[in-house]
This record gives structure tokens, sequence and C-alpha cells, in this order.
């Protein structure tokens, strides 16, 4: 969602004659994109601000930002710890963002816009416009939904993303196919709950918003995130078997396997609900790949609760997963909890936990070894194969990257049949996969290429 919003603010900017520079010293105006979902990107934000007076203090014209969620979150605070800074915009300000900057150019104000008007009058349709010039890109991210009405009590999202709210589909739909027509293959649409998508205002539901998308022209993929599984339906799951675009790839965070944390966490369903999910999208669309999030050290959270969510990997067996330490959030119920878990536990149990996982990711990608994928290609892969260097061919140093339907990263060379000067991005294509890594396979082109399966 922040990769996401940083595009819609650099695109906003572009008008203004701002370009992207690679680095702070070369810039005239620096954006902090902020995250505010853990203590420790947090702190990343204010440290990262810190290094920066230096650049404020030799190039006074700099004009520095601060948005995002932890923009929103403390608001006018941020000038208390960051005296330097010429604006602070959060979450629905992205739209005004130019006009801002064009003020503080003219009059050498200092600006803060933390407004959060909520409601459909808070989406702000401005920022969603389709950048035709950029062409290079294969897959794009599209907001289907803003905020979230969940309250985990661990979490900060609807504080400072305000409440859920979705898009029109008939919006939604229109700027994919804008995005199909400069190029765009594959998207993935962005919501905290996508499950929950027009159901407070009346529109379509997401499995009928995922049919409509899937009879767009030229749309090659189609992935979504996040799913909440209390409110997975049947017909999201039916979906995976009946949409040809839609990718067998579910990213389901559980947060805990024990019933006792999952409910103190107000996330409404039992390991038991989760487990007969995952079931029941095995039995449905038996290739797919299960993704999930983890907390550990939960306020309270005991080692038998830790030793369930454990269980709990070993019963489902995800292809990947990511996994948190526990943080307070400002606002978050649980930041009140008691007993809370010391810092060593909690960092002993993210060991733990990542480990045992390490071993499903890794045979999860073993398993596809010897396999003929279909891949979408996104470009050349920034690793070169370096194995051929005394080879006169350079051209056989050429590797590509592209990902599997269920969200594999597959790097891969051409075979020997193929012209060297073929472009291979956002084509779908067929890989034998050679090799598994931890995160990520090998393979090589096959010969049929062209005709991919699905
Ligand atoms: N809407 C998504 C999650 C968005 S936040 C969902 O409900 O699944 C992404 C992840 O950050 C969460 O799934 C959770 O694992 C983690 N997270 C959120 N708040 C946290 C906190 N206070 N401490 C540690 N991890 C947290
Ligand atoms: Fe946060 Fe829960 Fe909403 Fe996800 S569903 S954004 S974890 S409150």
């Amino acid at each position: 969602m922040n990769v996401y919003d940083s595009e819609q603010i650099s695109k906003g900017l572009k008008p203004l004659q701002y370009k992207m520079t690679s680095s702070p010293e070369t810039a005239d105006l620096i954006i902090v994109n902020t995250c505010a979902i853990r203590e420790k990107a947090e702190q990343k934000v204010f440290s990262f601000l810190g290094r920066l007076a230096r650049l404020k203090r030799k190039k006074p014209g700099l004009i520095l930002g601060v948005g995002g969620c932890v923009a929103q979150q403390e608001g006018l605070n941020i000038l208390k710890r960051v005296p330097y800074l010429d604006l602070v915009f959060g979450t629905h300000a992205i739209g005004r963002l130019p006009g801002m900057i064009e003020r503080i150019e003219a009059k050498k104000c200092r600006i803060v816009d933390v407004e959060m008007p909520e409601g459909p009058e808070g989406i702000d349709e401005s920022v969603f416009s389709v950048d035709t010039d950029d062409r290079d890109r294969v897959a794009s991210f599209v907001t289907i939904m803003q905020g979230c009405d969940n309250y985990c009590t661990y979490c900060v999202v609807p504080f400072v993303r305000g409440r859920e709210v979705s898009r029109s589909p008939e919006k939604i739909v229109g700027e994919i196919r804008g995005l199909v027509e400069s190029g765009i293959k594959e998207v993935t649409l962005l919501g905290q709950n996508v499950n929950s998508f027009g159901k407070k205002e009346g529109l379509c539901s997401f499995s009928e918003l995922l049919s409509l998308i899937n009879e767009i022209d030229g749309l090659l993929r189609i992935r979504f995130t996040t799913s909440h599984p209390k409110d997975l339906s049947d017909d999201l799951i039916y979906a995976f078997k009946n949409l040809d675009k839609l990718c067998s790839h579910i990213h389901l965070p559980v947060q805990s396997g024990s019933d006792r944390v999952l409910k103190r966490m107000n996330r409404k369903y039992s390991s038991d609900y989760y487990l007969a999910k995952v079931d029941k999208l095995r039995n449905i669309c038996s290739d797919i790949a299960i993704t999930s999030d983890f907390i550990v050290g939960f306020p309270g959270e005991t080692e038998d609760d830790f030793n369930e969510t454990l269980d709990l990997i070993k019963t489902v067996q995800y292809d990947n997963i990511f996994a948190f330490k526990y943080s307070d959030r400002p606002n978050a119920p649980s930041a009140l909890f008691r007993h809370k878990i010391s810092e060593q536990d909690k960092k002993d149990r993210l060991i733990e936990l990542l480990k045992l996982q390490k071993y499903y990711t890794r045979r999860s990608n073993e398993l596809l070894v010897g396999s003929t994928q279909s891949i979408l290609v996104e470009g050349l892969s920034k690793k070169q194969v370096k194995t051929d260097a005394n080879s006169e061919n350079i051209h056989q140093n050429i590797q590509w990257t592209g990902r599997t339907s269920t969200n594999k990263i597959v790097n891969f060379i051409p075979n020997n049949d193929t012209s060297h000067d073929e472009n291979f991005s956002g084509k779908i294509i067929n890989v034998r996969i050679e090799k598994a890594l931890s995160h990520s396979l090998q393979g090589i082109l096959i010969l049929d290429s062209r005709s991919p399966i699905r």
C-alpha cells in the first residue's frame, strides 16, 4: 500500500516538473512516506529524518515533507521532534500535495494537512489517474478500498487510515482498462480486507468485482491482498476455480494458532475455522499457494499459545509467511493489555517460528523442480548469470525474471532457439524449473513457450 501511495505521490508531482532522483543529496524536494504499523517502522522514520537534517542545513531551499501513517498519527507533534520540516501530510492528503508544494515554493510557508474526511466522499479519485508515460511496467497495484473497520486490538490502521470505504466498481474497472491500455498485464487489488468490499455501500461483492475485472481484454493476471479469514466467502473460494485470470495465491493472515490469543486480538475466528477455510481452498483449487502473517509475543501469549501457532504452521505448510514481533501502537487497545512479553522472548519466538517456516518455504519451492511453470515476465533480472564469463556470446548472460501464478519468483535464461534480442517482458511463457533456492526458482525457457499453459 505504501509503495502504491509513493507512486501516486511521484505521479502527482510530475506536472510541477519534479523528476525522481536516486540520491537525497541532489534532491530539491524530499518526501518521506511513512508506515506506523509497528514501532520499528516508526523508529526508522525518525532516524531517517534525523539524517536529513544535515542536508537541510546545507541547502535551506530543500523542501522536506513527511506523509503517510506516521504523519497522520502524529500531526503537528512531528514538528516538535523534527522542527525543520516544511510539510506534514496525512493519508488522505495525497491529492492535495501538488497544491501544497506550489504554496510552499511560492510563499516559503510550512503546511500541516492531516484532515481525514470519511465515507465515500472521502475518496479522492484524482489520485487514481493512470500515468500513460509509464510504459515499462508489467504489473500495477490498484486500490479498491481504503481504511478498515475491523479493529484488531493490536492494530493502528483504523486510526491512521480511517473507516473502511470502497471505490465504485465502475471507477475501478475504468482505471484497470486505462492501465491495460498503457501496457499493464497484471493488477494487484489492494484493501485491508478485500472480502468486505462494497458491503457497507451496497455495491457488488468482491467476487463479483473480480468477475468484472476478469472480463477486461488484454489483462492477463489478477491478484489481491489482503483477505481477512472471517469474511472469506465460498464465492471467493470458487473464484479461484472459475476465473481464468485470478492467480492461484491467497494471502490469508492468521496472526496466531491459539484461540485464546485470537480472541484477545479480536480476530473473530478460531483456528479450526481457519483450517477449514484452508482445506476448502485446497479442495477447490489444488495448486493454490497460501501465505500468511503472524504476530509473536502478543500480550499474554504463553509458551502453550506459541506452540499452538507452530502446530498450525505444521498443519497448513504455508508457501511463505511474514512474521513480526508484537509492538504496542498508539490508540490500539492491546497497548493497555497486561502481561507484556519480554523483548528476548519475542525475539526467540520469532527466530523459532521463522526457522520452522524456512523448511516449508524451501520445500514448496523444491516440489516445483522439474515442472513446467507459466511465468508472467516482469523484465530483466537484476542479477545476471555470471557462470558463462568466458563465453563469446554475451547474450548468454541475460537472465529474465517473472512470477508463477502462485507468486513464486522465477529467474530464467532463454534457450538456444530463441532470438537473443527477444523481449519477453509482459509475456506469459513456459519455463522448466531447474533449481530451487530459498526465495526464488531458476529455470530455462522451453520451446513451446509461445503457447503458454495457464
Ligand atoms: N489488513 C491486514 C493486515 C495489515 S497490517 C490483515 O488484517 O491481515 C500487516 C501485518 O502487520 C498484520 O497482518 C500483522 O501481522 C502485522 N501487525 C499489525 N499490527 C502489529 C503490531 N502492533 N505489532 C506487530 N505486528 C503487527
Ligand atoms: Fe489492522 Fe485488523 Fe484491519 Fe488488518 S483487519 S488492517 S490487522 S484492524
